[in-house]
């Protein structure tokens, strides 16, 4: 049985400590006793992420929403894997469209990153999706595919317990245009085939596949109901404290 995984991801929010803060703790109280059993996370800009644990009370995990797979040495502005352990994150994201599209980061750079924080003994959140003309043109598999084989290249099957993945299709991210569940579960059922050939059966039926984009409390249950969806990344929603305490107590 994979554990479901609810995940948010703050981006470039919010704007100061004082709302970071209150964010996480509001997030944080909308977990109780009776809600489902899954793993969550908040991913959130690094000059938040202490305060932000001191926040939410070991409720839930706050993971950073890059690395610089670099170890040490002159890479002015950078935070490095040992950095983010030392302070006690986690989980790391990786391979978001957004790093890929604005920072121009490719498949190659985004190996490193996973390579560097599983071996820095933190898990990582491999984020992969295709575009719009990508969807149109029927290569969602084929996208995935080709960035799973380059994102998860050099990592050991006994280490794919820290890893996850995000299918994130770059046209549902921030567009309120939400894959559909049929749509979301092919795909994940694609990716979790494309795992199997790089690993084996096994490793496919235990790795967690997440869907993100335009995740809302009114999708939400619907995703979580396909057989393979574990979890969600969420963006938006997840700077509201009612709406993503409303996707972490999804109903099956
Ligand atoms: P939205 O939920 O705002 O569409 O963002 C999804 C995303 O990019 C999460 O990483």
């Amino acid at each position: 049985e994979r554990k479901p995984f609810i995940s948010g991801n703050w981006k470039l929010n919010p704007q100061s400590k004082d709302e970071a803060v209150a964010l996480a703790s509001g997030i944080a109280g909308s977990i109780t006793e009776s809600s489902p059993d899954a793993e969550v996370a908040l991913f959130v800009p690094y000059v938040f992420i202490e305060s932000a644990q001191s926040a939410v009370g070991g409720k839930l995990s706050i993971g950073a929403e890059g690395v610089c797979p670099q170890g040490n040495g002159a890479y002015t502005g950078a935070i490095s894997a040992p950095m983010l352990n030392s302070i006690g994150v986690n989980w790391v994201l990786a391979g978001h469209s957004e790093r890929r599209e604005i920072f121009g980061e490719t498949d190659e750079y985004i190996n490193e990153q996973c390579l560097k924080i599983i071996d820095e003994g933190m898990s990582v959140m491999l984020c992969i999706g295709e575009s719009l003309a990508e969807f149109e043109q029927d290569l969602a598999g084929s996208v995935c595919a080709v960035q799973l084989k380059k994102g998860l290249k050099g990592i050991k099957k006994e280490d794919l317990g820290r890893v996850a993945i995000a299918y994130e299709p770059v046209w549902a991210i921030g567009t309120g245009k939400v894959a559909t569940p049929e749509i979301a579960q092919s795909v994940h059922e694609t990716c979790r085939s494309i795992i199997a050939k790089i690993y084996d059966d096994e490793a496919a039926q235990d790795m967690r596949i997440l869907y993100g984009g335009s995740v809302s409390p009114e999708s939400v249950d619907d995703l979580m109901k396909q057989p393979d969806i574990d979890g969600a990344l969420v963006g938006g929603a997840s700077l509201d404290s009612d709406k993503f305490g409303r996707i972490i107590n999804f109903q099956k």
